[in-house]
């Protein structure tokens, strides 16, 4: 009896607060404690910075910048998807502990500490393929499927020149299903999968463009830009590989950004049929939307692409550098 009274004086208690008790249970940790931890130091804001932000900087460490109530962090000047949006308590900024171990750890401390793992095999996965064609351009009158091909060609020859041994999950015109372009990369024992596509709006839209860079949503999480409902406690093989995968996906992710010169759509997390099974680290580039009358027309030309390519595998360069001791 005394028990339930408690429990009835609790709810009585929330209730008056005008919150859920679920509100209260979220394990946030303060950002600028645990980025001490991790080598960072506070730093003075800019001017154009809104309120309730805060930024740090670190030696030799990605800079950071955060803002109250948003969904992301930018870590080296572009946005990382989190888990849970950033909140304000007493104050400061805090940040979900899932953000903390999946988001920064990987990329903050592991630029101090890092794997110590080299790789060579390369799976790169031109998207789509025969009869499906994939975001189809009509003003430019091009397939998505064409667009990947051409780009995935071009990255195979800059990364041979490199040293790295390259191979493709379709290198012609030909549908391959989703769960085959995965299985082959764990076939044949790649160290590194890239799955290439390009995106598109909605049946009006031909204004949005940017990149987005996905990797392995995290078990237990919901993916971006989905419910909490989907959030799935499965751990699934390629969340063996969390870290690395994230590693990748942000390395690469920063150098197309920033070489592209387009909208930064964030570094963001899906169970992809394609990434969810592979042996090794992956990722999905979403290079840019087709169906954006000025990206549309980018991508149709042969030196956007080349360009894609190169910004590819400079990312690519630059994970494999960050795995070094
Ligand atoms: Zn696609």
């Amino acid at each position: 009896m005394k028990a339930r009274g408690h429990t009835l004086l609790l709810l009585a208690f929330f209730l008056w607060l005008g919150v859920a008790p679920s509100a209260w249970a979220r394990p946030d940790v303060s950002l600028g404690e645990t980025l001490k931890l991790l080598g960072l130091q506070p730093v003075q804001s800019l001017k154009t910075d809104p309120a309730e932000s805060e930024r740090y900087a670190g030696k030799n460490l990605p800079d950071v910048f955060a803002e109250n109530k948003k969904p992301y962090i930018t870590i080296g000047g572009v946005k990382v998807w989190l888990t849970e949006s950033l909140i304000v308590i007493k104050g400061n900024l805090a940040i979900d502990r899932v953000d903390y171990d999946k988001v920064l750890v990987p990329l903050i401390w592991r630029n101090k500490a890092p794997f110590g793992i080299g790789f060579r095999r390369i799976v790169i996965d031109p998207g789509h393929g025969g009869k499906d064609p994939g975001i189809m351009s009509k003003a430019y009158n091009y397939a998505e499927k064409s667009a990947t091909l051409d780009t995935a060609l071009r990255l195979k020859i800059i990364l041979e020149k490199l040293g790295f041994e390259v191979l493709l999950t379709r290198d012609k015109d030909k549908f391959v299903e989703l769960s085959d372009r995965c299985d082959y990369a764990n076939k044949v024992k790649a160290d590194l999968f890239i799955s290439l596509h390009f995106n598109g709006g909605g049946p009006k839209d031909s204004t949005t463009s940017g990149i987005e860079t996905y990797c392995l949503t995290v078990a237990g999480e919901s993916s971006t830009n989905q419910s909490k409902k989907t959030a799935s406690s499965i751990m699934l093989p390629g969340n063996r590989l969390d870290a690395l995968n994230l590693l990748l996906a942000w390395s690469v992710h920063l150098r197309t950004v920033n070489t592209m010169g387009t909208e930064d759509r964030a570094v963001k997390r899906a169970r992809f049929a394609v990434l969810k099974s592979l042996n090794c680290p992956g990722i999905l580039v979403e290079g840019g939307f087709i169906s954006s009358q000025t990206e549309g027309a980018q991508i149709a030309n042969p030196n956007h692409r080349q360009k894609l390519a190169e910004s590819i595998a400079a990312g690519i360069i630059d994970y494999s550098n960050r795995l070094k001791p």
